[in-house]
């Protein structure tokens, strides 16, 4: 359309889960890089992009994809944010030199064509998980890192994995209620930042949901994971649409 701005729309993914034993989600997220962020105003990236980072001294060839995609993206002047997710809050200074990438703390405000959005994983609104709420003031304590960062690259590998198949005993034995988001925890969301829109991902139920606040509606868009499918939110001249992005039709 002539006069039409190039770069309009805003692209929300979170719950990649992206590493080695997901070959088919990082080609896919790739694809994804050049054939919609590229054409995009900016890229968000609400947490979990990795199944796990263990530092940004890992020398992982899969990860190191990922990373040159997103490289690719930023020098294209399509900016990049992201934030952390429960498995990849060791994304640090390092990840955004690799990446041209801007971390962005959770949660965090902004603002969209003049609308306060709230942006989070979503792992904190999970409070009814109180076995997983306090393992995450654990390891987000700096101290914490610090001694985990310190370690050699063998065993941070080996930690992440014990830590991966806790989580998969823990998510397989808790009741579906509790690893979802609680309804007080995102209506004092709402309240404390004044926004009527919250974007989160984590627990892996895409869907919008329509809560009243003080009277007035508010909305939580929830992500999609990319497991199965590619997923992710598209935004523009004020509308929110959630899109699948089907595997098998890409052959
Ligand atoms: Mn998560």
């Amino acid at each position: 359309m002539p006069g039409a701005r190039a770069h309009v729309a805003q692209l929300f993914v979170s719950d990649l889960h992206l590493d080695a034993g997901a070959p088919q989600a990082i080609e896919q997220f790739l694809w994804f890089l050049g054939a919609h962020a590229a054409h995009a105003e900016a890229l968000y990236i609400l947490g979990d992009l990795f199944e796990a980072w263990i530092g940004d001294d890992d020398p992982d060839s899969d990860k190191e994809r990922v990373c040159a995609g997103l490289r690719a993206l930023t020098r294209q002047g399509v900016p990049c944010f992201v934030l952390h997710g429960n498995r990849d809050f060791l994304l640090g200074e390092g990840f955004c030199a690799r990446t041209g990438s801007v971390l962005l703390p959770d949660p965090v405000v902004v603002e969209l064509e003049g609308e306060r959005v709230l942006l989070t994983h979503g792992d904190a609104l999970c409070t009814d998980d109180h076995a997983y709420q306090e393992l995450r003031s654990a390891v987000r304590d700096r101290k914490w890192q610090q001694r985990f960062l310190a370690l050699p690259l063998a065993a941070r590998a080996r930690l992440a994995d014990q830590a991966r198949s806790g989580s998969r005993a823990h998510t397989a034995r808790a009741v579906p209620y509790v690893m979802d988001v609680n309804t007080a925890a995102v209506a004092a969301a709402h309240r404390a930042t004044a926004a009527r829109r919250i974007i989160h991902g984590h627990t892996h139920r895409p869907g919008v949901h329509e809560m009243l606040i003080e009277g007035r509606p508010a909305y939580r868009i929830v992500l999609g994971a990319w497991y199965e499918q590619g997923s992710y939110l598209h935004y523009e001249a004020g509308k929110y649409a959630l899109r699948e992005l089907p595997r098998a039709a890409r052959g």
